[in-house]
């Protein structure tokens, strides 16, 4: 059984990289029957946002992430706590006692302005960054003079006394291997610096803390962002000294878009919205949907498991950390899109209706009214034109499912699209007029459709004549065109499902008052 864990920093804003982590750690965790847990990473306290543990919990439970284990809104659950680090304290004292004691760490009492000296000799020198041990003075100090500097009141951090070489030349490091669970045997130079892993005020850094709660909360597999790659030989030098196992690290792809001239980028918190949970909420994706997208682009052979699998549950795919790809996985929205419609059809119109409701709840509170009581109007409408050999699919997300639902409501209804440009504004009105005194709401499509032609073949618009070549003027268009009209005076727009069929959902009444209205 697998112990995975999703570790954010409460910051407020909880992105898609979050999301697509958690889903590797969930499926981890629950395929193998382990279990999956929460750690709030709230060292760094300059980065803290009021309320943002609720935002990660709640964002992730809508995309139905849910731990077994850890931090919860109000507390938390599980024997393996505390699991805010900011509780977590003296345990990480207790271990950074034990390394000093074994001459393994050392308090550093390096000021501002020597490291702003080193950082400056460093730039001119062959070493680019990092602190090495050669220049942490503080290294070699005895007992005593440690204590003295401490009772005189200078300020300190604890530095991890490397055992890497820091004198060679960076091609000449030795290097270590590692076995990443996602992109196999790493090579890399082992860690040669002393970094800090306790800061003056007495708070850990990430090095030190993740090393420390992985090992306690029993961790088998730390699925993080490959942005994490360059400090692995350091983790991996903390967990020697600790004497702890090392879990299987699996560093995930970075998310990418194509910009507009088709390169590859990150995604950036600045430029792309899409980068946010909230987007997705807000915009009202179905999480089934989002779920569906991050899987492609998960594991290379997800797409050919629902070929074969078409209805079968998500989570009856088996995710393998094997097949992830390692290289920037491609994010892109219009893909997303194109599998909300595929998910969309396939779910029933009854919890279509509810999903629509809890979305407009919280997010557009003054629409529910045209959810709540209306249900079964709204339930026709969805399924128009869903069901045969080519269903309809053009639902996406919730706003805009409303867009298209307002239609069927007056108090949304309005004229968007124009009618076709070869019809005159005489011969529209013509048309519509014709429809209203032969309409009967009783028709059956063919019957309706038979009285369509009639009225274009009236009015001229029916077959192309046969000397149309030499009097291209005479035709003015056709069937098509006089729909058109009809369409938009009863849908607003020049694109919508069957007519025949959206007559039967408003109704007689409003079907004659929208024509004569726009008569
Ligand atoms: N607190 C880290 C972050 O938010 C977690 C990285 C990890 O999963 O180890 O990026």
């Amino acid at each position: 059984a697998k112990v995975t864990r999703l570790g954010p920093s409460p910051t407020g804003f909880i992105h898609l990289g979050n999301l697509y982590g958690a889903f590797v750690d969930e499926r981890l965790a629950h395929q193998s029957g382990g279990t999956f847990y929460l750690r709030i990473e709230d060292t760094d306290d300059k980065r803290y946002v009021e309320g943002a543990v609720e935002v990660i919990i709640n964002s992730l439970k809508f995309f139905d992430i849910n731990f077994d284990e850890g931090a919860t809104i109000d507390g938390h659950i599980g024997d393996y706590g505390p699991y805010f680090q900011s509780d977590r304290g003296e345990i990480y004292q207790c271990y950074v006692k034990k390394l000093i004691q074994n001459g393994q760490a050392y308090p550093c009492f390096l000021t501002s302005e020597e490291l702003e000296e080193i950082h400056a000799k460093q730039e001119t020198g062959k070493e680019n960054f990092g602190i090495y041990g050669k220049w942490a003075t503080s290294r070699s100090l005895s007992i005593e003079e440690i204590e003295e500097y401490i009772n005189s009141g200078k300020s300190y951090v604890i530095r991890l006394k490397s055992d890497g070489n820091h004198d060679l030349p960076s091609e000449e490091i030795k290097t270590i291997s590692v076995e990443d669970g996602i992109r196999g045997t790493l090579t890399m130079p082992e860690n040669n610096q002393d970094v800090v892993i306790l800061k003056a005020n007495g708070i850990p850094t990430y090095h030190f803390a993740h090393v420390v709660d992985d090992h306690l909360m029993r961790t088998t597999h730390v699925v993080r962002g490959a942005e994490w790659l360059p400090s692995l030989p350091i983790h991996v030098e903390l967990f020697d000294k600790l004497g702890f196992k090392m879990p299987i690290f699996c560093h995930t792809a970075q998310l990418m878009k194509l910009d507009e001239e088709g390169n590859k980028r990150k995604l950036s918190k600045r430029k792309d919205p899409e980068l946010s949970l909230d987007y997705y909420r807000n915009e009202g994706y179905h999480p089934a949907a989002v779920r569906e997208y991050l899987m492609t682009i998960l594991n290379s052979n997800f797409e050919e498991w629902r070929i074969a699998n078409p209805d079968a549950p998500i989570d009856e795919f088996e995710l393998t950390v094997e097949k992830m790809s390692n290289s920037g996985a491609l994010f892109d929205l219009n893909k997303l899109n194109d599998i909300c419609k595929d998910v969309l059809v396939k779910i029933p119109a009854t919890e279509l209706c509810e999903f629509m409701k809890n979305w407009s709840r919280e997010f557009k509170p003054e629409i529910l009214p045209l959810f709540e009581g209306h249900e079964e109007y709204i339930e026709r409408i969805f399924d128009l034109g869903r069901d045969g050999a080519k269903p309809r699919k053009d639902l996406i997300y919730a706003k805009q499912i409303f867009e298209f639902i307002s239609y069927f409501f007056d108090d949304y209804f309005k004229i968007e699209d124009s009618n076709p440009e070869n019809v005159s504004p005489e011969d529209a009105k013509a048309i519509l007029n014709a429809y209203l005194s032969s309409y009967d709401h009783k028709d059956d499509q063919s019957a309706w459709f038979d009285k369509i032609r009639e009225i274009s073949t009236e009015l001229g618009y029916a077959a192309k004549p046969k000397d149309y070549k030499k009097n291209p003027e005479q035709y003015k268009g056709h069937v098509g065109d006089v729909s058109t009209v009809i369409r938009i005076a009863l849908m607003g727009r020049s694109q919508s499902p069957d007519i025949w069929e959206i007559q039967q959902i408003l109704g007689e009444e409003r079907t004659r008052s929208r024509i004569k209205a726009r008569i």
